[in-house]
């Protein structure tokens, strides 16, 4: 049984009820597995007023309070994981075991903002004359509206939640439409652990409808956005409009620096593992390889090797490493992308072309001999495409991975601190993993830079986006 698709407003999950509806597929098989109710106009009133009513006792609620709903949020996480990663599975398409992995990981997140929002300082500041006190207090912006995207849908949705609620803020949040059931699962999870009426609410519908109509809303004071720079450019223009917050969780090409002097075979195989997670739809994921020539025919042949031995498949069976594509129009990027590769003089060294099958299917692809103006080097593919180019000159491949308006992930191989050292001051990066993949864990600030996004989620940073800070001075 897929989860029953409702919106959740004011402390009710509401059905259909009249509501127009959107069909939710299975991108593996490309069938229809439930209906996602529309909020009407009214719903999204209801919501905007049940948040700032939510709000005026919320904010008041002492940090240990919030800390214990939080925490019984990811105890109950942890008890349903199956079933909610059998759902993700269901309309996102990445295998079960990442599926729940996300879940048990997100749980994390739901404690360590816990734990966070009861360290939240203000400061006192000396004053000039010693009849004066004076001291800088960080309240909760107010109601706050989050759009999050369909490749992690359980761990984006709680993320913004979390730093949110725990800050003291309230919530409206509208979850992605193509794969929702997830955010329908944080919305039971948090009104189980006791979360009051208003806090959290859940919208579904046509995306810059809703959006616009929640931003412009005088009620709403912070945005918070995951997803392409397009729309979080369209998002944050019409923030900036309004003088909302913003937090701006965009795309990434995140470069991958490998050096003469790395483990090469530790280095591709761990690469060509995490390239395929999730089918390459990971805003992190590692998207143009430059290779040191000394070593990059034998990174080549490794990265292809165990490339081309992922098993693709449903993500419900237990052989599948990787799955499908969230949706078809996905696919129909992947070829474009495949298309101007050829175009470009690029080798498909594996893969390449769409899987026949009735689900949204692509496979595991590698391509070399691209030049840097082929869309693959200048274009998130977001999606299982590796791109290869050799480099001689370090300083070459630093001017390379910093040419284009990304910033979010890198990463550097490398035995020599020395060259990782140069490299992890020299990129235009919010995240540097050298000889690892260890970004996005709860304690550590997850964001980019440049065209990438504005501001973190994760870390001691992740309240900064959802306070403002009040200054208050008397005699
Ligand atoms: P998209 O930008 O159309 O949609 C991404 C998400 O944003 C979806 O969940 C969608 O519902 C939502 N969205 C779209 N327009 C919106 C609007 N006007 N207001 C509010 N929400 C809106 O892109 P897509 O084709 O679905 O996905 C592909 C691209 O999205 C990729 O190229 C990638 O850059 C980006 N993406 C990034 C992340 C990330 O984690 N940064 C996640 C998912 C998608």
């Amino acid at each position: 049984m897929y989860e029953k698709l409702v919106l959740y407003i004011d402390g009710n999950f509401i059905e259909t009820e009249g509501r127009k509806t959107e069909p939710v597929f299975n991108p593996a098989s490309g069938e229809i597995i439930g209906q996602l109710p529309h909020a009407t106009r009214e719903d999204l009133d209801r919501a905007l007023a049940a948040a700032q009513r939510a709000f005026e006792t919320w904010k008041k609620t002492s940090p240990v309070e919030r800390s214990t709903i939080l925490r019984r949020v990811a105890e109950l996480a942890r008890e349903r994981a199956e079933a909610i990663g059998r759902n993700i599975t269901l309309d996102q398409g990445k295998p079960l075991a990442e599926s729940v992995g996300e879940v048990n990981v997100c749980a994390e997140h739901a404690e360590w903002h816990a734990e966070e929002c009861r360290r939240i300082y203000g400061r006192v500041i000396p004053p000039r004359r010693p009849d004066v006190r004076q001291f800088v207090l960080r309240e909760p912006v107010g109601v706050c509206a989050a759009f999050t995207p369909w490749n992690f849908p359980f761990n984006q949705a709680i993320r913004k939640m979390v730093a949110a609620l725990g800050s003291g803020c309230t919530l409206i949040l509208k979850g992605p439409e193509t794969a929702p059931s997830a955010v329908v699962a944080l919305a039971r999870l948090f009104h189980d652990a006791g979360l009051p009426a208003g806090c959290l609410n859940i919208v579904w519908g046509v995306p810059h409808e809703i959006s616009e109509y929640l931003i412009k809303s005088p009620i709403v004071r912070k945005v918070s956005f995951t997803g392409s720079i397009a729309v979080g450019k369209q998002l944050a223009s019409m923030a900036g409009a309004h003088m909302k917050r913003g937090t701006w969780e965009l795309g990434g090409h995140s470069p991958v620096l490998v050096f003469d002097d790395a483990n090469v075979d530790q280095a591709a195989t761990m690469l060509a593992k995490l390239k395929i997670r999730n089918a390459g739809q990971v805003c992190v994921s590692p998207s143009r390889f430059y290779v040191q020539s000394k070593i990059y025919d034998r990174f080549a042949e490794r990265f292809t090797k165990t490339i081309g031995s992922i098993s693709v498949g449903d993500g419900l069976e237990k052989a599948t490493q990787m799955g499908p594509l969230a949706h078809a129009r996905r696919v129909d990027v992947m070829e474009a992308f495949m298309e101007d590769a050829r175009a470009h003089g690029g080798e498909v060294v594996i893969g390449g072309t769409r899987l026949k099958s009735s689900g949204f299917f692509f496979p595991p692809t590698v391509v070399t001999g691209l030049p840097d103006n082929a869309k693959l080097m200048t274009d998130e593919p977001f999606g299982p495409i590796a791109p290869l180019v050799p480099f001689t000159d370090p300083e070459d491949a630093i001017r390379r991975a910093n040419s284009l308006p990304y910033g979010l992930s890198s990463y550097v191989f490398t035995e020599s601190l020395k060259t990782a050292t140069y490299a992890a001051n020299a990129l235009e990066a919010g995240m540097v993993n050298i000889n690892h993949f260890g970004s996005a864990l709860s304690e550590t600030p997850f964001g980019g830079v440049k065209d990438s996004g504005i501001g973190s989620e994760g870390g001691t940073e992740t309240f900064d986006g959802y306070l403002v800070t009040k200054f208050v001075t008397h005699v």
